[in-house]
């Protein structure tokens, strides 16, 4: 089959390579139907992200037809047309009975190479590094999908595979971004990160009972969308003095939540030495946090800082003081996808949203590397690329 390949930093091919196979009873194999370039697969193009090796494939967001299913395996059948989340879970462990299912306890079989890192390991991931689990990704013909009972959610007749695809990933995302910002009614939410996240966040935000979202960001494109499709009022970070802007715009108390889906993709070191080094816990800065120092100093006082944007390791000169100082409180970490799924996917029925709006690319699986260069250089106005095998 043919697969999206990580080739080395700023290297990807696509290659034939073997089709997966059932390596377990619980085990589903899904033929592709439509795939995408999410904004953390570049963190492994820029090679920020250690443990990668030659020839794996990428990609976690992906959906398809179920052709084969492993003998333990009850939910599902072949020929159901399925979503699947980025997360990996077992749906038996104290943290997915919890509903923190990127927590999952089982599903890392190299957990012992991020709890170096890390202490305690989360869920695997597909296509995602070794340190992850080294489970192939979606972006290929065909993908192997364990605990296929627990995490895949059945996509009704009626909807098109560009208005669900996002279920595996940015959408749940963004909305767990909005959902832990604990909107009341009135509240003035504002977004770091125009990319694909933001954008769900921005509507996230207004679904939950935010009465203003305000966007910041300094691509064209991505403010344009914001405003247009999420209705956000914009600031551009190069012509704005952002956080004298958000004081203006909040009646001088700042904004009641800021979300930070920036994360460490902007600037920002390798962690690989760092990786090696963590054993002897040199504290030293490895991801710029500049989004975050900002949104921390923005925020009103008792506000909520809540942070989809993905970091790697150490932060350098984060604003504790302020955030002590004016009672912050922080909410982070990898989507609980999962608890998101179903609910969501009742929102694309009920027609609440369209997920689909946020595709600026369609290419095929054969044109993945120049998707990945375009959405890199954010040229074209690229903000989310899909492909089709
Ligand atoms: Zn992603
Ligand atoms: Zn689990």
């Amino acid at each position: 089959m043919r697969a999206v390949c990580w080739n080395g930093k700023f290297d990807v091919k696509v290659y034939d390579v073997p089709e997966p196979k059932i390596l377990n009873p619980h085990d589903a194999i899904i033929r592709i139907t439509t795939t995408a370039i999410c904004g953390s697969d570049l963190h492994l193009y820029d090679g920020y992200i250690p443990t990668m090796e030659k020839g794996d494939i990428l990609g976690h967001e992906f959906m398809g037809e179920v052709v084969e299913v492993g003998s333990a395996v009850r939910n599902l059948s072949n020929g159901d047309r399925v979503v699947v989340p980025f997360t990996i879970a077992c749906g038996q462990c104290f943290f997915c009975k919890q509903q923190l299912w990127s927590a999952c306890d089982n599903t890392n079989p190299n957990a012992s190479m991020a709890e170096k890192l890390y202490g305690f390991s989360g869920s695997g991931l597909f296509g995602y590094s070794h340190m992850m689990g080294g489970y192939a990704g979606g972006q290929a013909e065909y993908v192997r999908v364990p605990f296929a009972d627990v995490g895949p959610a059945k996509i009704p007749e009626g909807l098109d595979d560009e208005q669900v695809l996002f279920l595996s990933d940015i959408f749940p995302t963004g909305y767990m971004a909005a959902e832990n910002c604990n909107i009341r009614s009135g509240d003035t939410v504002a977004v770091w990160g125009c990319g694909p996240v933001g954008q769900f966040a921005i509507k996230s935000a207004y679904l939950l009972g935010a009465e203003r979202v305000i966007a910041i960001d300094n691509a064209p494109g991505r403010l344009r969308m914001a405003a247009e499709q999420g209705g956000a009022a914009t600031l551009n970070f190069d012509d704005e003095d952002i956080f004298n802007k958000l004081k203006e715009m909040t009646g001088g108390l700042g904004p009641d939540a800021c979300i930070d889906a920036v994360g460490l993709e902007a600037h920002g070191t390798s962690i690989d030495a760092i990786y090696d080094r963590a054993k002897t816990a040199l504290f030293l800065g490895t991801d710029r946090p500049h989004a975050l120092r900002q949104a921390i100093h923005a925020c009103r006082k008792g506000g909520t800082v809540s942070i989809p944007g993905v970091y790697g390791a150490f932060l350098d000169k984060v604003p504790f003081g302020a955030a002590f100082a004016k009672g912050l409180t922080f909410k982070m970490g990898q989507t609980h996808v999962h608890k998101y799924m179903k609910p969501l996917l009742s929102m694309i029925e009920n027609g609440d949203i369209d997920p689909s709006f946020v595709i600026t690319h369609r290419l095929s699986l054969d044109d993945a590397p120049t998707g990945y260069e375009t959405f890199k250089n954010k040229e074209d106005a690229c903000i989310k690329v899909v492909l089709k095998p």
